[in-house]
């Protein structure tokens, strides 16, 4: 698309293309609406790309039924269909890019800008007027509803909604992560050789803890991480290692993020020499530290409803569910201490609500990552991909159902009609669904009247 003036004009502005960014555009853009998306680093992917995390976290109940699919499972299909409890699954971030791109260029209605950053916001009586763009697309760019795929809530910090940050108490955030991979190493000399399973993979930790360990007996590494945590990649050839542990970074401030960056490099290759000391990793290579510093917490937008770690450990279900998750509480100590890994209990999963996505003060924003309105607790277990990858598609379906129904605020937008539009795509939803007219291709509009007129589908 060419555009000669320097105000562009769009439906639906969606800044951030990592999981929930990339997941919101697609969901929005298949009811046919103009939607942006920005990214500000030179390629699509956010975190999961670029910080190289590996694991498929789980999105299973705790009798083994997905529950979340719709866009993850486009992502990650193989989760889905070799579904194995020893297997780890894991992925390959260049894969993953690639299915990133090619979802994105399938749809028509899509803009994607890399190389863009959302610099600040025009705000008039609660409404987003629009952005200023700083990049090769520099000038402005207004829409109907605006989307904070961010991951530290930064739009929304710029349209002036309140947040929180870090711990409660202190304000400390989790621990980052520089990971990084390592291939060449010799399988056969290892205990358990089988490293796509589990128990091989906790084996191999443990066998490279004593090179670890020494490293640390002799001050030789500032990394207060007390195990080694890595995962095969897909094909059984490389390890990814999430291991190192830099604390205080907080992503709100550029300078904080180089010299965690700068840290955490410094602990990979401690770390990788460390490792090398096993005669398995002899003639290891370390092929690469991920690009970016791999930032686990940031701002979590105050929303309409703020989650709690009691509704996720209660399981708790909620009338506007639009979402849910089913990953454990997952703290990486502020304070370099062990990880706080607390399992979903019961029926092993918890509903996320429409409420946690509207913030308080804005009537045309909605939150679409990791950002959304929580505590910190509870934001350790709904910011790993397949939650915030369900958080985006619902954000998503929800801003293109206030544009199609010409709502004024996105608070109008009905979650029965959301959970409508994702039941249709096959996400996972729960609670009573209105059946709606929808768009059947860009030219066609439905009916702007769109009252309850049928009743659940489900019925
Ligand atoms: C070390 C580490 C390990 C992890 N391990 C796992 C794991 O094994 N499995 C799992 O499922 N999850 C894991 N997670 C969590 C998960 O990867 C992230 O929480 C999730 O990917 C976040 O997705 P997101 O879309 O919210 O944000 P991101 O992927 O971070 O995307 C946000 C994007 O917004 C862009 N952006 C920011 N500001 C602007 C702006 N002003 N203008 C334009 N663009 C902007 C950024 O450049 C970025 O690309 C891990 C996280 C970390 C850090």
């Amino acid at each position: 698309m060419h555009y000669e003036k320097e105000d562009w004009n769009f439906e639906l502005v969606v800044a951030g293309a990592g999981v929930g960014g990339i997941s919101a555009a697609l969901a929005a853009a298949r009811l046919f609406r103009r939607v942006l998306l920005i990214e500000a680093g030179p390629e699509v992917g956010g975190t999961g790309v670029f910080s190289s995390v590996s694991l498929i976290c789980n999105f299973r109940d705790s009798r083994g039924r997905p529950i979340t699919s719709g866009i993850h499972r486009e992502l990650f299909p193989a989760a889905y269909t070799h579904y194995n409890e020893q297997r780890v699954p894991t992925y390959d971030e260049l894969a993953l890019k690639s299915t990133y791109q090619q979802l994105l260029e399938a749809e028509p209605t899509l803009t994607v800008w890399t190389g863009c950053t959302v610099e600040s916001a025009d705000v008039e009586n609660g409404r987003i007027q629009r952005l200023h763009l700083q990049g090769q697309q520099a000038g402005t760019v207004a829409a109907e509803v605006f989307l904070d795929a961010t991951a530290d809530g930064n739009l929304s910090a710029m349209a002036g909604m309140q947040y929180e940050i870090g711990r409660e108490g202190d304000g400390k955030l989790q621990s980052a992560t520089a990971t990084f991979r390592v291939s060449g190493f010799d399988l056969l000399k290892l205990e358990n050789p089988d490293i796509q399973t589990w128990p091989a993979i906790h084996s191999l930790r443990l066998e490279l803890l004593p090179y670890y360990q020494a490293l640390k007996d002799e001050g030789k590494t500032a990394n207060p991480r007390q195990s080694i945590t890595c995962f095969p990649y897909p094909d059984g050839k490389a390890l990814l290692f999430n291991s190192t542990s830099v604390l205080g970074v907080d992503p709100t401030r550029p300078d904080s993020v180089s010299r965690g960056m700068e840290e955490g490099t410094r602990q990979a290759n401690e770390l990788f020499g460390a490792i090398c000391g096993h005669p398995a990793f002899r003639q290891a290579r370390l092929d690469y530290i991920a690009p970016r510093l791999g930032v686990r917490e940031g701002r979590r937008i105050t929303g309409e409803y703020i989650l709690t770690a009691e509704d996720c450990l209660n399981t708790r279900h909620f009338g506007d569910m639009i979402a849910a998750c089913a990953y454990s509480l997952d703290i990486h100590s502020p304070d370099g201490g062990a990880t706080r890994l607390e399992s979903i209990p019961g029926d092993g999963y918890y509903h996320i609500p429409y409420r946690s996505l509207i913030p308080v003060g804005c009537s045309n924003l909605l939150l679409a990552s990791r950002c959304i309105s929580g505590t910190h607790e509870a934001h350790s277990s709904y910011r790993i991909m397949a939650s915030v990858s369900a958080i985006g598609e619902a954000a998503g379906v929800a801003a293109s159902l206030a544009v199609i129904q010409r709502k004024k605020d996105v608070r109008e937008v009905r979650p029965a009609h959301i959970r409508y539009v994702l039941q249709l795509r096959g996400q996972f939803t729960e609670g009573e669904v209105e059946r709606i007219p929808l768009p059947a291709s860009p030219q066609q509009e439905p009916p702007v009247s769109v009252e309850p007129n049928f009743k659940s589908n489900h019925d």
